[in-house]
């Protein structure tokens, strides 16, 4: 049996001990000294979970463009930049990057990823190929080929993915995109979307689509948060990809309201899929406002809660799914899935 020692991430923040783990599985734990040498000593977290990215455009990182600055001509359907990219690349190509940005995330300690991934039932089966061996594990929530809603096409899109994530409504006619999340939410599979990234949008209609997360929320003003925090619908903030853009979420009042924050680095074309330089953004922007285990939490047991994924890990009979982080700088150290 082997063992790593150091500090143990639990919901209510770092324990002293060790785990013991032989074939694939934590054998136990304990909280004083480990028996033998550990293999490796730090701050032993859950696999991290990146809860939002689009691996598809990764591609796009290899071209080296001077990509704009602004959220409506690099990504907003149907035209901006990135969707005329897509239209342009060959299979091999989209599928080439987002093996990169698998490879990338496994090295980087993450476990789960949950991928918005465009291009209908075809934009699933590539991120299904490029998956193929890999042990992470993707939560994929699809999208319709067009602005519109098509119960046949819905159909598919639910039977080859976990759920549905789109833009956002300003991008949408409300009435289709209602639809659209009715029919997923009646299917009990996820719903999720963009809200108020570059405009603040009208939070009534879109609490009305009851989304399981909401991305960004950079517009929202307080009274946005307190109606998201009422409903109990957590934000996912992608900090790294909104300074690219310019652009700030009021993340005081994020945690003042006391909102569910959790961390994503959104499309891969702006940012390698390492969700741990967000923890380390944060904590450099923000160390008045977040801890180091709070940062963590959100890209562990916050994000698998939202996920539906078993929070009961870290113990005894449990997969050996964890990484061990250096204290002071985060570099993973040791992943238990490479
Ligand atoms: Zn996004």
């Amino acid at each position: 049996m082997e063992y790593v020692a150091g500090a143990i991430l639990t919901i209510d923040g770092f324990k002293k001990g060790y785990l013991g783990f032989e074939n694939g599985r934590i054998v136990e734990t304990g909280t004083d000294r480990s028996p033998v040498k550990p293999v490796c000593k730090g701050l032993i977290i859950p696999g991290l979970v990146n809860i939002h990215t689009h691996i598809g455009d990764s591609f796009v990182r290899k071209k080296n463009i001077d990509l704009p600055r602004d959220v409506e001509s690099l990504v907003g359907p149907p035209d901006g930049l990135k969707h005329q990219l897509l239209s342009n690349a060959s299979d091999e190509e989209i599928v080439e990057g987002m093996k990169d940005s698998i490879n990338i995330m496994i090295e980087s300690g993450t476990f789960v990823f949950c991928d918005f991934r465009e291009g209908g039932v075809h934009g699933v089966t590539l991120l299904k190929q490029a998956l193929n061996d890999y042990k992470v594990s993707p939560v994929v929530l699809s999208r319709p080929q067009g602005l519109c809603y098509d119960r046949d096409e819905i159909d598919s899109l639910l039977r080859c993915s976990h759920g549905i994530g789109v833009s956002s409504i300003s991008d949408w006619s409300y009435t289709e995109l209602e639809k659209i999340a009715k029919h997923t939410k009646r299917r009990k599979k996820f719903f999720a979307l963009h809200a108020c990234e570059r405009v603040r949008e009208d939070i009534d209609l879109i609490l009305d689509l009851k989304p399981d997360f909401l991305v960004h929320m950079v517009k929202a003003n307080r009274d946005d948060l307190l109606r998201v925090k009422d409903n109990d619908i957590p934000i996912v903030l992608c900090p790294r990809s909104n300074m690219f853009f310019g652009l700030k979420p009021n993340i005081k009042v994020m945690k003042q309201v006391g909102v569910d924050i959790l961390l994503g680095t959104d499309n891969g074309m702006l940012n390698s899929p390492v969700i741990v330089d967000e923890v380390k953004f944060l904590k450099n922007q923000y160390s008045d406002v977040f801890s180091t285990d709070e940062l963590l939490n959100m890209v562990t047991y916050r994000a698998r809660k939202v996920l539906n994924l078993d929070c009961d890990i870290l113990c005894p009979n449990s997969k050996a799914e964890f990484v061990v982080l250096h204290e002071k700088s985060l570099k993973p150290l040791y992943i238990s899935l490479v």
